[in-house]
């Protein structure tokens, strides 16, 4: 049987600012899904990047005194560190001034343009350079932004619009019946499922009120890629940005693996782009004779201590300082942990230390440092036989039986909570059977007791391995080798 594909994307980020804990958030709620998908077996394509062109980015590097790609060359590095740091590991991170990518950005709208979906036409209205979007009076608060607080342009414009409203009807169609009815009758192929549900609520909305056609290409904008039909215009920020999907798969640098991977199986993006990625993006596929992505999943926006993060509020959160001083795994569990899928988070370092010491270091690192210790004493790091999984007790054998559904259903907060309901089994277990009174008269039982410990280990360290690489590598290549060492250390005392 051919292995199964499994194609995942992120949001690319925008490189007019550092990386923070928000985009932080989105990148390693996708690392655990792609993982967790590897450790099905399956064949794998994770995709990250960064989107690098428009008026925003080259005003931020004049600022900087800098040219835009020199700019975008020095944030794009910063952004790829940052994942790495986070253990965050993407087949490929792609660049929206990739060479390949601005190719495809070229044929794809080419395509979309001789099926005969762009039409020439005068844009008249406001442009916030903040959003890198058209605004409309109604959204604006007392003449500002509300989100920028600026004053938007005002831009009189010939702009390529594309034809979204051919689109809308197909479009609503296959989102209300990706999944079909309750069995699952009725589903059409092809079929756009878009969670959590209140999301897919509000784009069936905006599409049965109607979605105005938008404007691919604009005058004026020089760092951006030019629209291969007329040479006086550039493709505006956020199509070129959709194409990245395509792109980052091969559609250019390698079509065979593109068409094994293509359509995307999930797309990871946040709640402040939805109608970009549940809508525009859809038309465009469409309209360019392609099929659609099977699911586009929507989390929350993320503040800090109840403030929306900002530069000038000063409570902009760098995930690498956080990464520094706690380790990638506790950055990761934090987030995963902390915050339901869908809903807005708010995250702190005073909420990081609680999970620390809590969860990690007298939760999991407690229990590992425990049973280590003891089988060095009463077994010399040599337990006699490892349990299968399917030995332990119900009681901690049950909650991780539901870890991967939870994962899949992107309930990450419960798949942990339910890991942690395992490891406190254990520690229970551990203070009533009190192995350390018991080997004085019955040291087979308390090495009974240990290799079950040890299965409980592996079975836990087995369903951490998305969540916490690091620690579950770990945990895991203790506890298989012959001879276990003590691990002390696992989750140190931060000083
Ligand atoms: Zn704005």
């Amino acid at each position: 049987m051919e292995t199964k594909k499994f194609y995942i994307t992120t949001a690319i980020d925008y490189t007019n600012g550092n990386p923070h804990i928000g985009h932080a958030y989105e990148k390693v709620a996708a690392d655990v899904l792609a993982r967790w998908h590897k450790l099905r077996g399956e064949d794998v394509f994770f995709l990250t990047g960064t989107d690098e062109h428009g008026a925003k980015i080259a005003a931020a590097a004049e600022k900087a005194g800098k040219a835009p790609q020199e700019f975008t060359d020095e944030i794009a590095a910063k952004f790829q560190k940052t994942w790495q740091n986070l253990e965050i590991s993407p087949s490929r991170f792609i660049r929206t001034t990739d060479e390949d990518h601005v190719k495809t950005v070229g044929e794809i709208l080419q395509k979309i343009k001789d099926n005969g979906y762009l039409y020439e036409g005068e844009y008249t209205g406001l442009y916030c350079v903040g959003h890198e979007a058209f605004i409309t009076e109604k959204e604006l608060v007392n003449g500002v932004c509300p989100d920028h607080k600026t004053k938007p342009e005002v831009v009189k414009e010939k702009n390529w619009f594309f034809e979204v409203s051919a689109f809308t009807g197909d479009i609503k169609k296959r989102i209300e019946r990706s999944e079909g009815d309750e069995n699952g009758e009725g589903a059409v192929s092809g079929g756009l499922k878009i969670w959590p549900e209140q999301k897919r609520n509000e784009i069936l909305s905006w599409l049965e009120q109607g979605f105005t056609d938008v404007s691919v290409t604009r005058p004026n904008v020089k760092w951006a890629i030019p629209a291969p039909w007329d040479p006086e215009q550039t493709v505006y920020v956020w199509i070129d940005a959709l194409i990245n999907y395509l792109s980052g798969a091969g559609f250019v640098l390698d079509r065979g693996e593109f068409e094994r991977y293509w359509p995307a199986d999930v797309h990871v993006i946040g709640a402040d782009i939805v109608k970009f990625h549940c809508i525009i993006w859809p038309a465009m596929l469409l309209a360019a004779g392609m099929e659609l992505p099977k699911e586009v999943v929507v989390h929350g926006m993320f503040t800090v201590n109840g403030e929306k993060m900002s530069k000038s509020l000063g409570n902009v959160i760098d995930p690498n300082g956080w990464v520094l001083k706690y380790g990638a795994d506790a950055v990761r569990y934090l987030l995963m942990r902390e915050v339901p899928w869908g809903q807005d988070g708010d995250v702190s370092e005073e909420k990081l230390l609680a999970r620390y010491e809590g969860d990690l270091a007298n939760g999991l690192g407690n229990l590992v440092s425990r049973t280590t210790n003891m089988i060095e004493k009463y077994c010399d790091g040599q337990v006699p036989e490892i349990l299968r999984e399917s030995d332990l007790p119900e009681s901690a054998l049950s909650p991780l039986q539901e870890v991967g559904a939870l994962i899949e259903e992107l309930r990450f907060h419960e798949a942990l909570a339910k890991i942690w309901e395992s490891i406190a089994w254990a520690n229970q277990y551990i203070d009533g059977a009190k192995p350390w009174v018991l080997a004085k008269t019955d040291l087979k039982k308390t090495r009974e007791i240990l290799s079950l410990l040890s299965a409980h280990i592996l079975a836990v360290a087995h369903k951490l391995a998305p969540f916490l690489p690091h620690t579950a590598e770990r945990m895991r290549k203790t506890f298989e080798s012959g001879k276990i060492g003590k691990i002390n250390d696992l989750f140190p005392r931060i000083e």
